[in-house]
């Protein structure tokens, strides 16, 4: 979709809702509506007008990115220009993110405005929910990155070596072939620290017999991967094949749930009740995955509150977990498009257990 079209949602919104103009905060939805990626930005949209306020840092940058919009430079504020340009426009009713701003940001905002009245309830990230072909290209490329990681890292894994050292040579890989950086902090956790399923890389070294769990992602245009799997240092027990197969049953199960119509619950259901059968239900203590994109974590989900319907274009993860305390954990995780047939998953590193044998 390109940039006109996103902004004429926007002005349908201020029909709807009956505004004069809209102030979008929201670094990912300044992103989304402009094409700008820098920080320190908000833009303006009336029925006529599209204004994009930042600093002198950005406005070279903003007018290459963001050739839609009239570049505003600030030197007071984002919000005492803000003020001051919605006054020489005349805006009487003004909607904003109100999920977006800190409780000192809608003070100032309020005080800085004064007599507008306000719409706070917009909720723009819902606008970006159904990914269009750009998008869509940029996360599989992201996912590629990713997975070629983990293809190079498997052959650097060698027990005594840190979490932190694994986590490196994945953010290393991830960063030579083209990500922008990690998706998010890069989740290593092995042998009892794989119980904690966000268990951020440590100083621990991996050993013989442990499981390890990777969680990682690449972001590329902005937009993220994020897989997770789970291998084996030397051959693995009949517990660790047991939970590893309950728990690769469970993802796949899911998998097959994941097309348009069906609400995150039943796919979160598919998964759950392969886990219960094997009594493994009760150390499964998350939502069974979230839709990404411009943001790591984005709605809807895939979970025991997740009534929206799932449709064609949207980005979601499967990933189901085990954590058992005082033993460790296994998940596994593939970030999944939703296609008018079904799913498609976009990462593809080899799901079978790997178990490193040196
Ligand atoms: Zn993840
Ligand atoms: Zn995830």
């Amino acid at each position: 979709m390109r940039i006109e079209n996103r902004i004429s949602r926007l002005r349908t919104l201020l029909e709807e809702k009956i505004l004069d103009a809209v102030l979008v905060t929201k670094e990912e939805n300044v992103r989304y509506f402009s094409g700008f990626s820098g920080d320190s930005a908000v833009l303006l949209v009336t029925r006529e007008y599209l204004m994009l306020v930042t600093d002198s840092r950005y406005t070279e940058q903003a007018a290459a990115e963001a050739p839609l919009y009239e570049i505003v430079a600030q030197k007071d504020g984002l919000y005492a220009k803000t003020a001051e340009l919605t006054a020489q426009m005349g805006v009487v009713a003004l909607g904003f993110e109100g999920g977006a701003l800190v409780y000192d940001q809608h003070q100032k905002l309020c005080t800085l405005l004064g007599e507008i009245s306000f719409d706070t309830s917009l909720s723009l990230d819902a606008l970006r929910q159904i990914k269009d072909a750009n998008e869509i290209a940029l996360i599989r490329r992201a996912c590629a990155i990713a997975d070629e990681a983990f293809a190079r890292v498997i052959g650097d894994i060698r027990p005594g070596m840190t979490e932190m050292e694994i986590a490196a040579a994945l953010e290393w890989y991830m960063r030579r072939a083209g990500s922008e950086r990690p998706a998010f902090q890069t989740i290593v956790a092995s042998g009892v620290r794989g119980s904690l399923p966000h268990g951020v890389a440590s100083g621990k070294q991996v050993a013989h017999g442990e499981l390890v769990t990777m969680d990682f992602g690449a972001v590329c245009g902005g937009y993220h991967s994020d897989i997770t799997r789970t291998i084996c240092i030397g051959r693995a027990d009949a517990r660790q094949r047991s939970v590893y197969d309950a728990v690769l049953t469970a993802q796949q199960r899911a998998l097959s749930a994941i097309r348009p119509g069906v609400t995150g619950a039943a796919v979160d259901d598919a998964a759950r009740a392969v886990l219960d059968a094997q009594d493994l239900n009760q150390y499964f203590g998350h939502g069974l995955g979230h839709s990404l994109g411009l943001e790591i974590h984005e709605e809807p989900r895939l979970s025991q509150a997740g009534k929206e319907l799932l449709q064609p274009g949207m980005l979601i993860t499967d990933e189901p977990g085990v954590y058992i305390p005082g033993w460790g954990g296994v998940r596994i995780e593939d970030t999944v498009l939703v296609t008018s047939e079904g799913s498609e998953a976009l990462t593809h590193a080899p799901k079978e257990f790997i178990e490193i044998c040196l």
